[in-house]
């Protein structure tokens, strides 16, 4: 195989890596985004159930109250109904009181309503708490680590970007016109291909009889896939030296 090919295999491997990078380094901020979202709606699902356990507890206070002044009321129509002096004034306290006695049955059956709601709510909300702090948490350890994870990146292009550079100063001038023409064509994907069984192995064209021959002949030659154009290589291991 020639030298200025296992350059060029080099160069297409920081070339593949380079552009792995920087799909990497589109998707993070995505996947933050998708993250914090997921954070806030488990925020809001707290807040939602915190505000439904405060109006259920502000209710029940109401309820207490109204018993409360209900059952002095009825004390008082109790011992009117004692001193009543007419059948009229009976009956009117009598209907004062079995009125009054049916609100505070009405209140005690709404309070005990709140109360088992009360009861269901309060454990899941101590489970979404605690959900919602392990989630907080570990968005903040995934922001973290994609900020270094973006920094170490963005290092790593430069890098590849200066290998790259260094590569192909000390090409010779044929191979690099034909890399930098490759690559304007394959601008993210291979370039640099196996010959397998007669076979391109990118666009799967079947070589002429006598080109594969060739190259199987003569692997030290520069040959390009008569279909796309990639350089083929007929021994792949030095690829993946
Ligand atoms: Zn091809």
């Amino acid at each position: 195989m020639l030298p200025e090919i296992s350059t060029l295999a080099r160069l297409e491997q920081l070339d593949a890596q380079t552009h792995q990078l920087q799909l990497r380094l589109t998707e993070l901020p995505k996947i933050l985004t998708a993250e914090k979202k997921t954070v806030e709606a488990k925020k809001k699902a707290v807040e939602d159930l915190q505000a439904k356990l405060a109006a259920n507890e502000k209710e029940r206070r109401q309820l207490e109250g109204d018993i409360q002044l209900r059952q002095v009321k009825l004390k008082k129509l109790k011992s009117q109904l004692e001193q009543a002096a007419s059948e009229a004034q009976v009956t009117a306290f009598e209907h004062e009181i079995k009125f009054n006695e049916g609100e505070i049955s009405k209140s005690e059956d709404r309070e005990l309503e709140l109360m088992e709601e009360a009861e269901a709510l309060e454990p899941k909300l101590k489970t979404d708490q605690a959900a919602l702090v392990a989630a907080q948490r570990a968005g903040l350890e995934h922001f973290k680590a994609a900020e270094q994870e973006h920094k170490a990146g963005v290092a790593q292009i430069a890098k590849n970007a200066e290998s790259a550079k260094a590569l192909l100063a000390a090409l010779d001038p044929r191979f690099v016109e034909l890399y930098e023409r490759l690559r304007r064509k394959y601008k993210t994907g291979p370039i640099l291909c196996e010959a397998v069984e007669g076979n391109c192995g990118v666009c799967q064209m079947t070589l002429r009889l006598a080109f594969w021959q060739g190259v199987k002949a003569e692997p030290d030659k520069l040959w390009q896939c008569e279909e796309c154009s990639r350089i083929l290589i007929y021994n792949p291991s030095v690829m993946l030296a």
